[in-house]
């Protein structure tokens, strides 16, 4: 079973529109895959491919510092020792048990968006009143689309500990795939170059990065080809919207000649993909003849021709 990662430095390059036509070119030509959303920061495949949910699990990230006011005796400690500035001295408040306008005495409490779980007030309260709670940071989703199985994510808003939660989803989709004797996992990748992209990228086959010909396009491109590089991911370029800068095509193609770095295909601007997004499809079922979906088609074979060993027909390294 391969695994392909689709990524891109920033987001905006096309990313999910390629990786949503693979999921249906994978369908067509008779290939068994599993798919695999590993942005949970900003999921959009499902809007693409609109699977139906058969199950969803609660992710725990972490935990946070929880004071119990029963104990706390107020001596500020836990205030001094962290780090995060998450320990708060409380201002007296109205307690609705008592009455409105009747207040109850000040006391110290966790700022849980602050609180980075590193358990030190635990171990210096005096009273024992302090203790670590596990937090459900998001969740996570088995679905099934028109293409085959859909695993996917949603952290909720100011979490961290997205590389984990891709990780979940990436085996997840490993397991059913070793289960059904799958023959590729396709893994739509967070853009940038962090934690969640490592986490994305982490034992798949092949790279296919999509770029587009911008200056921060490229520049963001070959940060995440330095990554690759780094891991020693095996990577392919897909250069996206290639003609609106043909400039900046020449330097993309340049760079990639230079650093001996293979070119699996040019999609032309085609406003035929922003059509068959607002419509929920894949541009390749929407419009199969449409320029953008052959251009797929053919960054498609020249990526499964290099997971299966070979060297596809538009690369030049
Ligand atoms: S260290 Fe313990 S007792 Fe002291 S203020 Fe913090 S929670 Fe209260
Ligand atoms: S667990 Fe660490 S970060 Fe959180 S409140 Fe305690 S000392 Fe601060």
């Amino acid at each position: 079973m391969k695994q392909l990662v689709i990524l891109s430095g920033k987001g905006g390059t096309g990313k999910t529109s390629v990786a949503a036509a693979f999921a249906h070119l994978a369908h067509e030509y008779g290939v068994q895959a599993v798919l695999a959303d590993a942005d949970v920061d900003a999921a959009n495949l499902e809007l693409v491919l609109q699977p139906q949910k058969l199950g969803n699990h609660d992710f725990i990230g972490g935990s946070v510092a929880v004071i119990d006011p029963d104990l706390c005796q107020g001596c500020g400690i836990c205030e001094q020792i962290c780090r995060f500035e998450a320990i708060l001295l409380q201002p007296p408040a109205p307690s609705p048990r008592i009455g409105r306008g009747v207040e109850r005495g000040a006391g110290y409490s966790v700022d849980s968006i602050a609180c980075d779980g590193c358990a030190a007030c635990v171990y210096q309260c005096p009273e024992g009143a302090i203790h670590m709670q596990p937090q459900i940071v998001g969740q996570w989703y088995r679905s099934e689309s028109r293409y085959g199985p859909l695993f996917h994510a949603e952290l909720r808003p100011a979490q961290e500990n997205s590389g984990k939660l891709v990780t979940l989803v990436k085996q997840q989709a490993r397991l059913l795939g070793l289960d059904t004797g799958a023959e590729l996992i396709i893994v739509d990748g967070p853009p940038g170059i962090g934690c969640p992209v490592i986490s994305a990228a982490s034992g798949a086959d092949l790279a296919l990065i999509v770029t587009e010909p911008t200056t921060a396009g490229i520049h963001d491109m070959q940060r995440v080809l330095q990554l690759s590089d780094h891991f020693r991911l095996p990577a392919l370029v897909c250069i996206n919207k290639a003609n609106l800068y043909p400039e900046g095509l020449h330097q993309i193609e340049f760079y990639c000649f230079q650093n001996r770095i293979g070119i699996a295909g040019s999609i032309p601007f085609d406003q035929t993909i922003t059509r068959a997004m607002v419509l929920g499809e894949p541009v390749t079922a929407y419009a199969p003849d449409a320029p953008a979906s052959q251009a797929i088609a053919r960054v498609w074979r020249s990526v499964t021709v290099r997971l299966s060993g070979g060297e596809g027909d538009n690369e030049r390294s």
